[in-house]
């Protein structure tokens, strides 16, 4: 019997099949669950195309986290395909790489750090929020950061949202945990998405991985961020929650 037997996930963050969130749908798929999966705008049919590829085809839905018609309707579109959810993956973000990120940290305006911020951070809480209706005592949220105790090369802005993202975690652990609703995130190493390609500087950070990684690092290979998000969707992380599970092959332990 698979980790996710019966569960019902929904995994908002879909674009390619290097994305992610579409390893999380996979693995999910494979242990036993019944995925829906989501994206904006003009990916959408991108989405869609990809969605054929996983072992048994999800369905798609139409998730702006920045639109309020979307997060108010998102229940409902749910609901048309089944009746609840044990679990949602948020596998978002978004930094403009021309004025944000690749060592623009003292320029970057105030319009694209506040949508980066609503985008990568604030929008847990928005699609937790959105989603609750349908969670019942004991379903998980799980969301991906990349380690923002320090500040790294190139990642500027993104580190500020996401150290967001990561204290927006623990306030939702704090609020939703009298409910029975788990919330923790997944600190993955770099890994060769379309969001991290289009980081200026992307290939520094690699490099750093490459040579300090106890366990050694493949940047290619989304699979064990996979795995570790599907565990925390599962029944085994029963009293767990506003934690962070490094997958970065150890590189937050050590020094240098
Ligand atoms: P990805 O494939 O580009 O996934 C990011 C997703 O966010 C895309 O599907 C993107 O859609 C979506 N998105 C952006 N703005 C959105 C909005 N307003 N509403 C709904 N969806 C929106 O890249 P990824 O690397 O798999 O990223 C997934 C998560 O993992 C992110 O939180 C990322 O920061 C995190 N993470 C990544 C790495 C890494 O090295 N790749 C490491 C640690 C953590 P579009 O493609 O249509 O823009």
């Amino acid at each position: 019997m698979g980790l996710l037997e019966g569960k019902r996930i929904l995994v908002a963050g879909v674009t390619m099949d290097s994305s992610i969130g579409f390893a999380v749908a996979k693995v999910a798929q494979e242990q036993g669950a019944e995925v829906l999966i989501s994206n904006f705008g003009r990916a959408l049919s991108i989405t869609r195309r990809i969605a054929k590829r996983l072992p048994v085809e999800p369905v798609v839905l139409e998730l702006d986290v920045t639109d309020q018609t979307h997060l108010d309707g998102l229940a409902d579109q749910v609901r048309e395909h089944v009746d609840s959810l044990d679990g949602v993956v948020h596998s978002i973000a978004f930094g403009n790489p021309e004025t944000l990120l690749g060592g623009k940290f003292l320029d970057g305006p105030w319009d694209d750090v506040a949508q980066a911020l609503q985008v990568s951070a604030y929008s847990l809480k928005s699609l937790t929020m959105a989603a609750k209706p349908l969670m019942a005592p004991g379903s998980s949220v799980v969301g991906l950061t990349f380690d923002a105790t320090v500040s790294w090369p190139a990642y500027d802005w993104m580190g500020v949202a996401k150290a967001g993202l990561e204290s927006t975690s623990r306030y939702l652990a704090r609020y939703l945990g009298p409910e029975g609703i788990r919330v923790n995130l997944v600190s993955a190493g770099p890994l060769r998405t379309i969001a991290a390609k289009a980081i200026p500087g992307f290939s520094d950070l690699e490099d750093l991985w490459t040579t300090r990684s106890p366990l050694g690092w493949d940047n290619t290979d989304q699979e064990p961020t996979a795995k570790a998000v599907c565990a925390l969707l599962s029944d085994f992380f029963p009293a767990t929650t506003g934690e962070i599970v490094h997958v970065d092959g150890g590189f937050h332990a050590t020094g240098a």
